[in-house]
């Protein structure tokens, strides 16, 4: 693996600041133990794409005059600024030189969060065998959702006693199983009200010919079908939220799913399609859009197309992430971007314990929600049991399409802090996720009627993201005006098991802090801040892990966007390396993974982030954002 990484490196600008920035195209796929490895994407991103941004708009006619010669245009995902791009690695410098291009980002994938099937599908063989199978499945397991007393007060009609329209759920997953007699007989799935079918025409010019019901954003067709289960399981858990699809008699669904594929036969998808997806479905009506699928690569587009679904007032709900990991310290996307409209669901198991592999955190997860052996709708009219926080953030969809029908005029920001606020507490997510709560349907819907009753208006807070300040020419100078800190008091510290040498082949020279945004420094109003530290008196921590060894620094001033240090010629170029960073209080510690690249501007070997550069990079904002000025 590690001699494939440098071969997919190329820098990306900050020259400004004397800072080589370098994005790698490593080998670091988060793959899922269901699927054979073989089968899922062996890079980290899709070679020889890239997502380009232009700071303003133009004709897509003059984006391909600026491309031409080095770049060919695949899709534009979004109109006027942000194109998907096939290019070769060796002519990004020279695109990037165009000063009108905002960023170039590699095209990362996004994997599935499910943990494979438990047991063997099962058909729908009566209705008997079904439920004796299901059991309690309906209800979302022996967890107390209480889904059956939910359905009892949802209501049917509205305040004028017509009809309420279900909710839209967008299902941005592997497609749909239509033809699943759950979705045709409960008329779940959504239709296109401006779209006549197969007419090849775009009849309600939204760039879509034939999107009668959905879109496959890999093949660009209508054809959405499921060629891996996961999105079909998904779509019955959402349609399940609201009634019991395992009935002899499936009622009318209460809530529409929009099945939009983006990712393939073995649950992966680029980040450009999931990007596609989300505008689509933001365009076209949905309310809730799930994403049962992450990674662990930072995308501003990603973040910008989540953005864009919170100013539409739409609500994103994020699966965790099935690595039994913290999304804290390391970052799992899209669930930890900070999109305020956005909720990120942990699993738990049917006795409110989190699941083994979920993945979990006090101040990035917000909820857990059950996980744990969920039977749904499977491909070829079929049921399945499935484990994975991709289980557990469709029924929170779900909830959310419900209480939406009960105040339909509420943001998803505000729908989910009445999921946030139904939360029944238990002890054993306390410190695992925000609330320390697992979802309840009842409460929530009961919530949701309150706020409908007392008229609550339709508000969110405004939203500025990070992002912005990453790449903009303001954020560069005032990183700039903060200057670059320079270590001091360097430690090493070999490692404890018994090498001889250590590290004494790591000769680390000098960590020049690599501050492109990281310290803004301001003074707190009231002086109140449990943060305040004098800017030269921080005493955090880096430690490098090269293989069993570990290299202990510290310094003085705290930043973001790489390290870099001379390394003799034993650190073969390209390795691993993970740093953990300490925030000045020593309360909090993120944990970041780079890779060894070599810097032609700074003569050095460093360590560039390659994963959770921008979850990091908020913690570290957080942590310096109550710092007195340095004088
Ligand atoms: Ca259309």
């Amino acid at each position: 693996m590690k001699d494939r990484i440098n071969e997919f490196t190329y820098k990306v600008c900050f020259a400004s600041l004397g800072i080589v920035f370098v994005l790698s195209l490593g080998t670091k796929a988060h793959a899922q133990s269901s699927v054979p490895k073989k089968q899922l994407p062996q890079f980290e991103a899709v070679r020889g794409e890239y997502i380009v941004k232009y700071r303003s708009h133009f004709q897509l006619s003059q984006v391909k005059s600026k491309i031409q010669g080095k770049a060919s245009l695949k899709n534009v995902l979004s109109e006027g600024s942000i194109y998907h791009v096939a290019m070769k690695s060796e002519n990004v410098a020279a695109l990037q030189a165009d000063a009108d291009i905002e960023y170039i980002e590699p095209n990362y994938y996004l994997l599935k969060f499910d943990e494979g099937l438990v047991g063997e599908p099962l058909q729908k063989m009566s209705a008997e065998d079904v439920t004796a199978q299901s059991s309690t499945s309906f209800t979302q397991s022996l967890a107390a959702v209480q889904a059956l007393q939910a359905w009892n007060i949802a209501s049917i009609n509205d305040a004028n006693n017509q009809p309420i329209v279900a909710p839209i759920v967008a299902i941005i997953d592997t497609g749909l199983d239509a033809t699943h007699s759950v979705f045709t007989s409960s008329q779940a799935l959504w239709i296109n009200p401006g779209e006549i079918p197969d007419n090849g025409v775009d009849d309600d010019f939204n760039g879509f010919i034939d999107d009668v019901s959905g879109w496959n954003f890999i093949t660009n067709t209508k054809a959405f079908d499921d060629d891996e289960g996961h999105g079909t399981h998904v779509g019955g858990i959402v349609v399940g939220a609201g009634l019991d699809i395992f009935s002899a008699h499936v009622d009318q669904a209460r809530v529409q799913v929009m099945p939009l594929k983006f990712l393939d036969s073995v649950g992966a998808g680029s980040t450009a399609n999931a990007v596609r997806a989300i505008y689509y479905a933001v365009n076209n009506g949905a309310k809730v859009i799930n994403c049962s699928w992450g990674g662990g690569s930072y995308s501003q587009s990603l973040h910008e197309a989540m953005a864009y679904a919170y100013a539409h007032q739409v609500l994103i709900v994020a699966a965790a992430g099935n690595n039994a990991s913290n999304n804290d310290s390391v970052a799992m996307y899209p669930a930890n971007y900070d999109v305020p409209g956005l909720i990120s669901v942990a699993a738990s198991n049917d006795y409110d314990s989190m699941a083994s592999f979920s993945n979990f955190g006090a101040n990035m997860v917000h909820v857990s929600a059950p996980g744990v052996s969920i039977f749904s709708t499977y491909p070829g009219n079929t049921y399945a049991s499935m484990n994975g926080t991709s289980m557990a953030a469709p029924f929170v969809a779900g909830i959310a399409a419900m209480a939406l029908r009960e105040a339909g005029a509420l943001t998803g920001y505000q729908i989910k802090n009445l999921i946030t606020g139904s939360v029944d507490l238990v002890t054993k997510l306390n410190g695992k996720v925000q609330t320390g709560g697992r979802v309840n349907e009842y409460k929530l819907l009961q919530a949701a009627k309150s706020s409908a009753q007392l008229s609550v208006l339709a508000t969110q807070p405004g939203y500025t993201p990070s992002y912005k300040a990453d790449r903009s020419p303001a954020s560069e100078s005032s990183a700039k005006a903060a200057g670059c800190g320079l270590v001091k008091g360097l430690i090493t510290s070999g490692g404890s098991s018994g090498g001889g040498s250590g590290l004494g082949f790591l000769l680390v020279a000098m960590i020049p802090l690599l501050v492109w945004l990281g310290v803004r420094l301001r003074t707190p109003a009231d002086g109140r801040d449990k943060r305040k530290f004098e800017r030269f008196n921080l005493a955090s921590e880096i430690k490098i892990q090269v293989g069993d060894k570990e290299l202990v620094a510290s310094m003085n001033t705290i930043s973001m966007g790489g390290v870099s240090f001379n390394a003799e010629s034993a650190l073969e170029k390209g390795g691993l390396v993970t740093m953990r960073i300490a925030s000045p209080d020593g309360h909090e510690q993120i944990e970041v993974q780079g890779k060894v690249v070599w810097s032609e501007n700074n003569k050095a070997y460093g360590v560039q982030f390659v994963q959770s550069k921008t979850g990091a990079l908020a913690m570290i904002q957080d942590w310096t954002k109550g710092l007195s000025k340095a004088s």
